[in-house]
């Protein structure tokens, strides 16, 4: 009986980030236009109509009406699916990393930011603040909580938090001073600064150094052909937020193994 449960649960899980996924789609169209994300209910954006409940299902709707409008023929973006899939994805692999814990939900809510942050960033170059700033306050809200629920570790506490916001916000604002005193033009965005705060406070000063290491190099892997490519100077054309929003997911899943094998591999041990 026990592995029947332990299947139905994990369907559930996906079930539900495949559904959080769907309303982070909403947040992604909307929150950059300004529009609310309660009202109206969804509607094809080449005809108007409301999207039927039953066409609303994430992933599977895409595939039944083959990525198009039942109304209007207008195609659909695979990118919705794709948000939903991934969310599923993602929320399975923590709920198998976590269990039913408190940190669970810490950081389910910490990768639905994570993602809505990086495609809004992708389409617009903006983190709204809404979302940063909501999420360092929420994030440093979740951290006077933890302690109050047990099975966490490692510990993690308001001072974590704190520490985290305050290098987050001030090491990245640090950098983006200096490199603007040297070069005389904006480097790095405000919306990143209060993205690595947001980072910081949900995961401390050792997510914020991680996701910034790790989010240069990759930042800098694609971006340099990218940058050929498009035969653009050294000019600031791609969004930092999602390869800082993939570092700091990177260091959520797998962050503590990397950091030890990689002190193992300088000692040589
Ligand atoms: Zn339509």
């Amino acid at each position: 009986m026990g592995y029947i449960m332990a299947i139905i649960t994990q369907i559930f899980i996906f079930l539900f980030g495949s559904a959080i996924g769907s309303f982070l789609n909403v947040c992604i169209y909307r929150i950059p236009r300004e529009k609310s994300i309660a009202n109206p209910p969804s509607a094809c954006p080449g005809c108007d109509k409301p999207i039927r409940f039953y066409d609303n299902i994430p992933i599977l709707s895409y595939i039944l009406l083959r990525g198009k409008c039942r109304d209007c023929g207008t195609k659909i973006s695979i990118r919705y699916p794709l948000v939903e899939l991934l969310t599923a994805i993602l929320f399975l692999i923590l709920y198998r990393k976590l269990g039913f814990t408190f940190e669970l939900f810490v950081f389910l809510i910490f990768v639905s930011l994570l993602i809505a942050i990086s495609f809004i960033d992708l389409d617009f170059q903006i983190i709204p603040d809404i979302l940063s700033i909501g999420g360092v306050v929420l994030g440093f809200l979740l951290a006077i909580a933890r302690p109050f629920f047990r099975n966490i570790d490692p510990k993690f506490g308001i001072m974590d938090s704190l520490y985290g916001i305050g290098l987050g916000g001030g090491l990245l604002f640090a950098i983006a001073w200096s490199y603007q005193f040297v070069t005389k033009r904006e480097g790095m965005g405000g919306g990143d600064i209060k993205l690595l705060a947001m980072v910081g406070a949900f995961c401390g000063i050792k997510g914020v150094i991680f996701s910034l290491v790790s989010g240069s190099i990759l930042g800098t892997i694609v971006g340099i052909p990218l940058m050929l490519a498009k035969k653009e100077s050294t000019k600031y054309a791609i969004p930092f937020g999602p390869f800082l929003s993939l570092g700091a997911l990177v260091y959520v899943f797998i962050g503590n193994t990397l950091i030890r094998s990689t002190l193992n591999f300088l000692v040589g041990r």
